[in-house]
């Protein structure tokens, strides 16, 4: 499907989880992360790029470890609303995380294509202490590799989503909500 730009408003959107929704969960699941790392004195968290920048941003404003911030850019979507099943390396540039404890931080997990092929990727050249993953959005039924999750926020049924990060083409990411294209 193909939209003219004039047509992405905010208003042909369902409200599927609500500003208030997503925020009372990501301070649960920062309070779940805090947790999970007592006596942490450096944790670093790697965002995926693009989609995940809102969540990070919310998510680390409730983290009390000391923290370092590194960024990825993966892509697999494409303009479409469904996984292209390659992922593209777009940017892997990161420092050493030679026995340092790591949490990468993504909006969502679909076909876990990407995220294997980025557990792969660093466990490959990194010996981390830990390596954790949280993610906002869980799609468990589209999965096609094995990837384990340490936090969830909400699983979600095999729908696309926009919103909050999550993008159509490159539009609705600046939205406060996430939503279903009606
Ligand atoms: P996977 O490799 O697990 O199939 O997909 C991961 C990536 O696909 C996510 O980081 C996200 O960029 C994109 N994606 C998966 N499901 C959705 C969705 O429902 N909506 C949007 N906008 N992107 C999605
Ligand atoms: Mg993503």
């Amino acid at each position: 499907m193909t939209l003219h730009s004039s047509t992405y408003k905010p208003e042909q959107l369902d409200v599927h989880f609500s500003e208030a929704q997503l925020q009372a969960r990501i301070q649960e699941m920062a309070a779940e992360i805090n947790a999970a790392y007592p006596n942490c004195e450096k944790l670093i968290i790697i965002a995926v790029l693009k989609g995940s920048f809102m969540f990070l941003a919310d998510l680390v404003r409730h983290i009390k470890i000391p923290c370092q911030i590194e960024f990825v850019r993966l892509a697999s979507y494409g303009d479409g609303q469904t996984s292209s099943g390659t992922v593209q390396a777009v940017d892997l540039s990161l420092p050493s995380l030679t026995n340092e404890d790591v949490l990468i931080v993504e909006d969502i997990i679909d076909t876990g294509l990407t995220l294997n092929f980025f557990m792969d990727y660093l466990t490959s050249l990194h010996h981390t202490r830990s390596l954790k993953l949280a993610v906002l959005l869980d799609k468990k039924e589209a999965r096609q590799k094995d990837v384990r999750v340490d936090f969830s926020g909400f699983p979600v049924g095999n729908q696309f989503l926009v919103g909050y990060g999550l993008d159509f083409a490159g539009y609705y990411r600046n939205l406060p909500f996430i939503g279903v294209v009606q």
